[in-house]
Formats: structure tokens, sequence, C-alpha cells
């Protein structure tokens, strides 16, 4: 692989991890992104008023793992940021994850954490084995703040019930019994300063990658030694199988004069309204700036493919493309699409150095 020629296919975290590896490793690297601009969907920029939004919806920084925070850290400095979401239910603004002020001021009652405890385990539904999402949630906080918090919300996200999504879904979201209201426990918790897109600048640059935006690949193109392929695995085999299913959202951005819209980063909006949540990104990258800009998050099944969905059909509708995907030894698929996996970005990171260390052919990965 050393010195070899590389198409790197994708310019988010997977396509820019692996070109900037591969291209200190040695190797000449193309980069093609059929967007007009790099860092996939944590792509960020300033709004026609001088206001830094993500396009395509809010991303916020979090892991525990210090190797990615280690190699990112390379292109870029940052800024402590804690995430927190509060849910709009029935007229009051919530922390969620579901903690002990949650719970107190929902059903109006004043318990210290062993009571919550106990109220929680009174409410809770024994559920053996937890397969689904509904599973994860009523064993976790019982029927009636799975119907206030989790039901519609996941209805509107995913357009299934939460017994049609496997466990993992809703066990991202944790359940508390003291007051931390961070979305995210993660020991690193922060933002890239200024921002993610001058982090991917930094990133792809090398003397050895090139970058072409506006740039979609057709499989079998050009003449390289391998190529990464961080689409949607199902397009690189035309779809032969079948398409895997992904939802979309289409986020609706919006300017406003006043300084401040909301007091946290994120509202979540179960019950009401066709957007999930509302996210004012002033919160999230600290900007000091008289004017404000949010974004509301529509859910929708057509357009571009955001989200995997996490249920097992899908699960083995993708182990069949795995499959194919396996035979190619002269292509590497990494990143959310490409391995049909509910990532975050510092997994992705992850997988993506995995990746390229074994292109690399060191011994450790
Ligand atoms: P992408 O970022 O999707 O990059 C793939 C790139 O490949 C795209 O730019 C695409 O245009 C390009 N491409 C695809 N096919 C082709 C082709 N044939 N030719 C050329 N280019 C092609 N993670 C977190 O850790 N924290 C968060 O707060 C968070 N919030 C999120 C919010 C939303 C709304 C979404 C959708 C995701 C969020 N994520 C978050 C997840 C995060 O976006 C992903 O983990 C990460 O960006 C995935 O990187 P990737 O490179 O695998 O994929
Ligand atoms: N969820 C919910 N209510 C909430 C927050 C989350 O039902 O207020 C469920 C929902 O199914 C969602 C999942 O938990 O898709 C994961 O939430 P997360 O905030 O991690 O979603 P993401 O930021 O990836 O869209």
């Amino acid at each position: 692989m050393k010195a070899g020629r590389v198409l790197v296919v994708g310019a988010g975290f997977a396509g820019a991890v692996c070109a900037r590896e591969l291209a200190d490793g040695g190797c000449n690297v193309t980069v093609l992104e059929q967007r007009d601009h790099i860092g996939g969907n944590a792509h960020d920029r300033l709004d026609d008023h001088g206001v830094r939004i993500h396009p395509y919806g809010p991303h916020i920084f979090h892991t525990n793992a210090q190797r990615v925070v280690d190699w990112l850290s390379r292109f870029t400095e940052w800024r402590p940021y804690e995430h927190r979401v509060l849910a709009s239910i029935e007229g009051k603004l919530l922390p969620i994850p579901v903690n002990r002020t949650t719970i107190n001021r929902l059903y109006g009652l004043s318990l210290d954490e062993s009571g919550v405890e106990q109220f929680l385990n009174s409410v809770r539904e024994a559920r053996d084995p937890i397969r689904t999402s509904e599973d994860v949630v009523l064993a976790g906080v019982g029927r009636d703040l799975c119907d206030k918090f989790f039901r519609n919300y996941t209805r509107k996200q995913w357009g299934l019930d939460l017994s049609q999504l496997s466990a993992a879904v809703a066990a991202r979201i944790p359940v508390r019994t003291n007051d931390d209201d961070r979305y995210f426990t993660d020991r690193f918790q922060a933002m890239p300063q200024p921002g993610y897109t001058p982090m991917f600048e930094r990133m792809l640059d090398h003397p050895r990658i090139k970058v072409r935006t506006r740039a979609a690949y057709r499989p079998g193109e050009g003449d390289f030694a391998h190529v990464v392929y961080t689409g949607p695995i199902d397009a690189f085999f035309d779809h032969c199988f079948g398409k895997l299913p992904y939802r979309s959202l289409r986020f609706e951005h919006e300017h406003l004069g006043s300084e401040q819209f909301q007091t946290v980063g994120t509202v979540n909006y179960p019950n009401d309204f066709d957007f999930t949540r509302i996210t004012e990104f002033k919160h999230l990258t600290g900007q000091a700036h008289a004017a404000t800009s949010i974004v509301r998050e529509y859910p929708q099944d057509q357009g571009d493919p955001y989200y995997p969905i996490p249920r097992p059909e899908n699960e083995s509708l993708y182990q069949r493309y795995k499959e194919l995907a396996q035979q190619r030894h002269d292509v590497t698929f990494v990143g959310r699409l490409a391995q049909y996996r509910y990532y975050n970005m510092d997994q992705v990171v992850a997988a993506s150095l995995t990746a390229a260390g074994r292109l690399l052919g060191r011994s450790d990965e």
C-alpha cells in the first residue's frame, strides 16, 4: 500500500481521517466529494448574518477515546462545551435524559436520589429479554415517562414505533437519579475552535492530498491501487439486493434579531409540531453575536441519507452487502453510511484510524 495511489470517496470524517492517515503514511491520495464542500454532515459555516451554523444539524463532539482526541488535536484547538437539552412536555421545559429534576418537576414531587430510585422501581416494567427500544424505555422509566418523552419523538424521528427499533437507539439516552443534566457524560466534551470546517481544512492540507468537490464517484472509475469508500454501501453495489433504508431530515434554518432564543443548546418537542427539536448554535459554538440562528429538524423518508435505521431486517440486508464488500480487497468501506452504523463522530474517527492503519500494514490494527 505504501506510496500507492488511493482514491477516497467522501470528505466527511471517515474520508478525511483516512486521507490524512494514508498521506502521512506515504500514499498519494485523491478525495472525491460530491457536495460543494468538505466535512460531510459535520460541515459548518457562517450564515448570511455571520453566525456559525451546522447546515446538516447540530454536531456536538464528545468521546471517551483519548486516541481520537489526540489525533484530532493535531488539527484543531478545542472549546469546552457540555450540551444540555430540555424537553417541552405539557407546557414545561424538563431535562432530558430523565433525571431527578425531571421527575420532581413533572410530578410535583421533592424526592431525593434514593426517592427517585424507588419511584423509578415502582414504575419500571420488567422486560426480558431487552430487544427493542420499547423494552429499553419501559424497563428504564416505565410507561408514563415513555409516552411523554419517547413514544412520539421516536415516531416522528424514525416513522416507526419504539417497538420496531433495535434497543441500541433508545439506549443512547441514559436515566439518572441525580441532578446531572448534561446530555453526555463522556470524559472529553468540546467543540473544535473555531469550527469543524477549519479542522477539516487542516486535516486535508497535505502535499500528497488532492481534494475535488462537486465530484461524484461512480464505482469502477479511475486507476487507483485502492479505493476507500465512505458513501452508502448499497449504492456502491448498485442496490443489487434492494435499497437499505435511511432516515432523512429537512433542516429549517432561521436567523432571529434577538441575542438569545432559548436557554440551552437544544429543546426537544416530543409531542408537538412536525419537527423533533430546535437547536440554537451560539450555545454550541460560544460565538458572541448580537443576533442568533436556530435550526428545526423535520424527519422525512426521502432526501440525503442521514441515519441508518437500526432494526433487525435492515441489519440482515446490510450483512448481505457486507459479504460482497468483504470480497472486494481493492476497496475499504468505512463510515456511517458504508458500514450502515449509527456512529457518532468519534466512533467514525476511531473506525477510520483502524481502517487506514490496516491499509498501511500496521500490525496492531
Ligand atoms: P458523512 O459525514 O455522511 O460523509 C460522507 C460523505 O461522502 C458525504 O459528504 C457525501 O456527500 C460523500 N459521498 C457519498 N457518496 C459519494 C459519492 N458517490 N461520490 C462522492 N462523494 C460521496 N455525531 C456526534 O458525534 N455528535 C453529534 O452531535 C451528532 N449529531 C448529528 C446530527 C445529525 C442531524 C446527523 C445526521 C448526524 C449527527 N452525528 C453526530 C453523526 C455524524 O454526522 C457522523 O458520525 C459523521 O459525520 C459521519 O461521518 P462519515 O464520513 O461517515 O459520513
Ligand atoms: N429520544 C426520544 N426523545 C428524546 C430524545 C431521544 O424518544 O427527547 C429517542 C429517539 O428515538 C432518538 C433516540 O432516542 O432517535 C436517540 O436520541 P439522540 O438524541 O441520541 O439522537 P440523534 O442526536 O442521533 O438524532
